[in-house]
């Protein structure tokens, strides 16, 4: 089954978790993902309504965004953890957000399964929390990068891997065309391509087309100062040291949060981080592609 109705339909993720300690995602516990219900845009009024106040009645995993940042920072953290948060109200998830690397234990990150790193910047953790991160990841879990989250750690090899590569520079803010490389992923069901937007366009120290599963590329010529080639990738995913990464380049203008395309493409890396795959079937599909 192909999904390519994503921009038409409204999802609704519930998963069953078979967990000793509650209704918490964690580690390498069991986990059934259900998808129950994606309807078209006829009826996308009345299922909204039916979503939100199941969405309230269950949480079906926890996130928490992390946006502390110790080189630049962007203007658009928070509206990107606002974005973040309307998202879990709408979908069925909750979002905790903290610039506390205090937070960074094995007991701190249990409750979660998904950590964000929203325009971090710089050096954020310490040696300690940087170990309970390569945890919280070994033990099954997801992350999430927006934007700058590649501007961060650059001393921390394990984290570099886990993103996939470092951010090394940009040129203005401008307009330019994505390309969809993979649109079968959460992150990318539905967007157009090409996608023409505005956002500061990001280099990177190396390309990582060749260790993670590209989603979108940027269209070089259709902007000026970028320096990657053939391809270009700017967002990606995969499979890293038993958890899930996502990340993605965009984000940097605050206008983005508020791109409903943006916010699909968030929603999907967010999804995808929690465990929700569509390509291997992990879950009940009632959506319907076409
Ligand atoms: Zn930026």
């Amino acid at each position: 089954m192909v999904f390519r109705r994503y921009d038409d339909a409204f999802i609704f993720v519930r998963m069953a978790v078979n967990s000793k300690r509650g209704s918490i995602i964690s580690g390498k516990r069991s986990l059934w993902i259900v998808i129950l219900g994606v309807v078209m845009a006829t009826a996308v009024a009345a299922c909204t309504t039916l979503a939100a106040s199941q969405a309230q009645e269950s949480t079906m995993f926890n996130v928490l965004v992390f946006s502390k940042t110790a080189g630049y920072r962007h203007s658009a953290i928070d509206t990107g953890i606002a974005t973040i948060q309307a998202l879990g109200n709408q979908h069925g998830f909750s979002v905790d957000a903290t610039e506390d690397a205090a937070r960074f234990t094995d007991s701190g990150l249990a409750p979660y399964a998904v950590i964000i790193f929203l325009n971090t910047s710089g050096d954020v953790l310490d040696a300690a929390q940087q170990g309970a991160m390569e945890r919280f990841i070994q033990n099954g879990n997801g992350f999430v990068g927006v934007h700058s989250a590649s501007d961060t750690e650059y001393g921390w090899a394990w984290y570099g891997q886990l993103v996939g590569t470092y951010f090394a520079d940009h040129p203005a803010i401008q307009t330019a065309k994505l390309n969809v490389a993979d649109g079968t992923h959460l992150a990318t069901l539905g967007l157009p391509s090409p996608w023409t937007r505005t956002d500061e366009w990001y280099n990177f120290t190396s390309n990582p087309s060749g260790n993670v599963n590209v989603l979108l590329t940027i269209d070089e010529t259709s902007y000026s100062g970028g320096t990657m080639g053939k391809p270009h990738p700017l967002a990606w995913y995969h499979e890293f040291d038993n958890g899930r990464s996502f990340y993605t380049a965009l984000g940097h203008t605050e206008a983005s949060y508020s791109e409903p395309l943006f916010q699909k493409h968030l929603l999907g890396g967010i999804l995808y981080a929690a465990g929700v795959d569509l390509t291997n079937h992990t879950f009940l599909p009632t959506i319907q592609s076409d």
